[in-house]
């Protein structure tokens, strides 16, 4: 990485596009827009504008990093699951246009998972593994050295890979995906169907959210701590799958769900200890991410600078 120039890294969201100026990967300053993602790519692409112009400081590059099917060689959104209209997208060019200097975009859970690897909980190891919990379950891995895309730039995606093979709908469609169970609104829902049958103090709440059963369970909710355990067992079986894949030396978890701590860690841990061929022999870790909302920033910033 580059680390004597001002970069500026974008991580546009569904709801809001948040952007910072960095450099020697620190973020120096920050700024953040609407991303008006239902008015269509171009008044989009004007709030990323913007909130690159929000710098004042002479910036070497830029990187985006954006949820959905991204082609980073040629600088093209596919598709974007939270934006209307965002089919082949030129977003690269058309960014390259108005500031004339190399921009370069990805995956916004690859960016995460750059992040990590070069700056946070990843530090140092060689083969990573990262997912990220949220609305969604996405995931990243960087193996032996490189940041793997696949075949189609489609590699990662930790959240429809089969759990259970007669299993629920997915929000894809299709059965038996991690996701469907462990995505925020299907661990709300679990936790309502538990409510169910056994008083709880989730009660007492309108809207109940994974943040929420988390408070409770730590509080010694028994259904809180039976919704963790369940959604750490499922997610377990996954991460066992994944050593047994890629070997990675650690495994990050990332996203608002992972700040549950021991009551989502223990049982993941307890799980892939389990169902994991060789486990004893193995080193893996399986830790939260380090960065935050900046992992985004940070990954996307460093994949612009080694790419330019
Ligand atoms: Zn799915």
């Amino acid at each position: 990485m580059c680390m004597k120039h001002f970069y500026v890294g974008v991580d546009v969201g569904g709801t809001n596009i948040k952007s910072a100026l960095v450099k020697n990967g620190k973020v120096l300053q920050r700024a953040k827009l609407p991303t008006n993602g239902q008015q269509g790519p171009v008044p989009v692409i004007n709030q990323i504008k913007k909130a690159i112009r929000t710098f004042s400081k002479p910036i070497a590059g830029i990187g985006i990093g954006i949820a959905g099917i991204i082609d980073s060689k040629k600088g093209i959104v596919r598709y974007s699951p939270n934006l209307i209209d965002w089919n082949n997208i030129k977003l690269a060019q058309a960014i390259r246009d108005e500031f004339s200097i190399p921009v370069h975009i990805l995956n916004d859970v690859n960016a995460i998972c750059l992040g990590e690897w070069k700056f946070g909980a990843a530090k140092g190891h060689n083969s990573v593994f990262l997912f990220t919990l949220g609305t969604g379950v996405g995931g990243a891995a960087v193996c032996e050295g490189h940041l793997l895309f696949g075949a189609n730039g489609f590699a990662g995606e930790f959240g429809h890979s089969t759990i259970k093979y007669d299993g629920k709908k997915c929000t894809c469609g299709r059965f038996g995906h991690l996701e469907g169970y462990v995505g925020a609104r299907f661990i709300a829902a679990r936790a309502r169907r538990m409510m169910k049958q056994q008083p709880s103090a989730l009660n007492k709440y309108k809207k109940i959210t994974p943040h929420i059963i988390a408070r409770e369970a730590k509080k010694g909710d028994a259904v809180s701590k039976k919704v963790f355990e369940q959604i750490g067992f499922y997610i377990g079986i996954g991460v066992s799958s994944i050593i047994s894949l890629f070997d990675p030396g650690i495994i990050v978890i990332s996203g608002g769900i992972s700040k549950a701590g021991r009551i989502l860690f223990e049982p993941i841990r307890k799980t892939v200890a389990q169902r994991l061929m060789g486990a004893q022999f193995r080193k893996y870790k399986i830790v939260p991410g380090k960065l935050g909302d900046d992992a985004g920033i940070l990954g996307a910033v460093y994949y612009a600078s080694e790419v330019s």
